[in-house]
């Protein structure tokens, strides 16, 4: 098992169909201890509960820097260490750029961009005490193409955030032996997007993915398992595109 031992927190998990949960399955599937993160407590303890009663769900905006902070200490308090931490929390908005109002702006960045650094923070010290750990955080094909499907400008930006955020803390934390890295999804049935895409939307999308099929949350959950154990021990600040070609 390529993660007996360990332990993890992944963000944005509570909700069944989500690449979050896909994550925390293959990560408990693999010997690891997970906490799942989720502005919905009550899917967090749901989802935890799933996975089997030695995994914890806890409620946390990680939007607000003491929420983030809390919720550590509450999952540290009961697994005594962590040593993965899957931003993975987002949302998105479809709107054009010229309707982007300044809240939508605002709650956009929080949770894709700002939420990533809190969390990270709020893990920062436990990390570097024990000079081990591996973070990866959620980017997006938005970032690279300008533009995804569903989501507007500001989530491309705040995606891009995620980019450079990662690779700063990866320079940063490397001499304390932390890893940081990303991943770049392309267009993942999740409940992000189900129900939302035309079907004549979704055959032109198809037609530019060369693998000729969207992507399902174990594709990223995968990825996310190479990041997390020591199979990646020397890949830091790396970002892995998985979309099927949709972006070459
Ligand atoms: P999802 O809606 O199932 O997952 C998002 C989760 O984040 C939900 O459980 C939600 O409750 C949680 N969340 C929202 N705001 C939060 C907050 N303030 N604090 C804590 N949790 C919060 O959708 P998903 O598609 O599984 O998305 C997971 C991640 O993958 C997101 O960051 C998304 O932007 C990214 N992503 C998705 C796709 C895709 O096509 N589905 C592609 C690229 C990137």
């Amino acid at each position: 098992m390529l993660l007996a031992g360990k332990t993890a927190v992944i963000s944005g998990a509570a909700g069944a169909r989500g690449i979050g949960f896909a994550t925390a399955k293959t990560f408990a599937a693999q010997g690891a201890r997970v906490a799942i993160l989720d502005l919905d407590g009550a899917g967090a303890a749901k989802a935890a509960a799933e996975l089997g009663k030695e995994h914890l769900g806890v409620a946390c905006n990680v939007t607000d820097k003491a929420d983030c902070e809390r919720a550590v200490s509450e999952v540290l308090k009961s697994f005594g260490q962590v040593d993965i931490l899957i931003n993975n929390a987002g949302i998105t908005q479809p709107v054009k750029v010229w309707d982007i109002s300044p809240q939508d702006w605002d709650r956009i960045q929080d949770v894709n961009l700002r939420g990533v650094l809190y969390l990270s923070q709020a893990l920062m010290p436990h990390m570097q005490a024990r000079k081990a750990g591996s973070i990866a955080c959620m980017s997006s094909v938005s970032a690279q193409r300008g533009g995804g499907i569903l989501g507007g400008a500001h989530y491309s930006a705040a995606k891009a955030g995620v980019l450079g955020l990662a690779k700063a803390m990866a320079r940063e934390l490397g001499p304390d032996g932390i890893r940081v890295n990303c991943v770049t999804p392309g267009l993942i049935v999740t409940d992000i997007n189900i129900g939302k895409i035309a079907p004549e939307k979704e055959k032109e999308i198809l037609a530019g993915i060369p693998l000729n099929r969207l992507g399902r949350p174990q594709d990223v959950a995968n990825i996310f398992l190479f990041l997390a154990s020591d199979l990646s021990a020397y890949t830091t600040g790396a970002v892995i595109d998985v979309n099927g070609g949709m972006h070459i």
